[in-house]
């Protein structure tokens, strides 16, 4: 517990700041200046961390990045996070560009499940969000995700006014034939993104869009910390679902705490609190002393972030740097 009385047992795992798209809400084009190779933690030493949070409770996994796919052997820590416990609920966050590669090799580590970051279905307007031609990429992951059974695939759309709010009902479609869920997230600013308060679209608007051409059925919210509110529509095989992290902030259920790439826990994705996990591991600390750091960081997470719509201040870190 930490405390506020929530309940800490999450654990978002960034395995690399590198990617291999440029999001314009994410980075600026010529990328972020990246962390140096030996700072970034081995494979063995994220395995560590994970025991050790199993051991304090932590229950939920994510890998995620910059972009995780880039980095070698992710199915191999996928296989010896999944090995720490019977009871694991292991997935993965990825733009997807890689997958169609390793959405088996994935399956077959261990990986429970699967979430896709797609903010268009148009192929020029891919180019012009991500800075790269890879739409089809990103097509062949997702139709590799569902062949190898992954059930269902999440789809994440960050909605941009201006830029692709017009497609809000070409995604609820997709949920028609396919297992798909699509989530409508809020656009958050973060350091040295291209952020407008004019492509701000809250969620209340994406839902009102869909709602008045779709009837919408409230979902059983199965995990109470999901930030998600999930809907079911009458004779769509998937469901669609919004993520208010500005407009309706969840941090009263939060339950995450998020690993940096060189070893930095973070309390929270939106405030500036870092703590340092590498140097007191590579200097020989033992578990103990790992667990009571980690504890240390779940005390440390704030009640609340303070970003909202108006006036807002830029968090001052990359999104890349943390994996959302
Ligand atoms: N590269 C992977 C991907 O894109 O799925 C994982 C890391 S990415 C930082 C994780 C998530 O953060 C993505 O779904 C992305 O859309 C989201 N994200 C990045 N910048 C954002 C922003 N400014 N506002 C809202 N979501 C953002
Ligand atoms: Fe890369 Fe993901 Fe950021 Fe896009 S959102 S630039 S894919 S890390």
């Amino acid at each position: 517990m930490d405390k506020y009385g929530r309940e800490i047992n999450y654990l978002r795992i960034s395995v690399t700041d590198r990617c291999n798209l440029r999001c314009t809400y994410c980075m600026p084009p010529e990328g972020i200046p990246l962390i140096d190779h030996q700072d970034i933690l081995r494979y063995e030493e994220i395995t560590r961390i994970a025991k050790l949070a199993y051991q304090l409770g932590f229950r939920k996994f994510r890998i995620t990045g910059g972009e995780p796919l880039v980095r070698k052997g992710v199915p191999n820590l996928i296989k010896s996070i999944s090995e720490i416990g019977d009871d694991i609920d292991l997935s993965l966050t990825t733009n997807a560009i890689l997958l169609a590669r390793y959405a088996e090799e994935l399956k077959k580590s261990g990986l429970q499940r699967i979430n896709i970051s797609l903010d268009t279905l148009n192929k020029a307007k891919f180019k012009q969000i991500s800075r790269f031609d890879l739409f089809d990429d990103v097509i062949n992951g997702i139709k590799s995700a569902i062949d190898v059974g992954f059930n269902p695939v999440k789809i994440n759309v960050v909605v941009i006014k201006t830029v692709n709010d017009d497609e809000i009902l070409d995604f609820v479609q997709l949920t028609k034939d396919k297992p798909i869920h699509v989530r409508f997230i809020e656009l958050m600013p973060f350091y040295k993104s291209k952020w407008d308060i004019e492509n701000f679209i809250s969620v209340e608007d994406i839902r009102s869009r869909i709602e008045s051409h779709h009837h919408l059925i409230e979902a059983n919210k199965t995990d109470p910390s999901s930030p998600a509110n999930d809907y079911l529509i009458e004779g769509h095989q998937g469901q669609i679902g919004f993520i208010a992290p500005l407009s309706k902030k969840f941090c009263d259920a939060c339950n995450r705490l998020r690993l940096t790439a060189d070893g930095r826990l973070l309390p929270c994705l939106m405030g500036n609190i870092e703590i340092d996990l590498k140097t007191p591991m590579r200097d020989g600390a033992g578990d103990d002393i790992l667990k009571s750091i980690i504890q240390s960081a779940i005390q440390k997470k704030p009640k609340g972030h303070d970003l909202c719509k108006e006036g807002i201040e830029k968090v001052n870190r990359a999104m890349s740097r943390v994996g959302g």
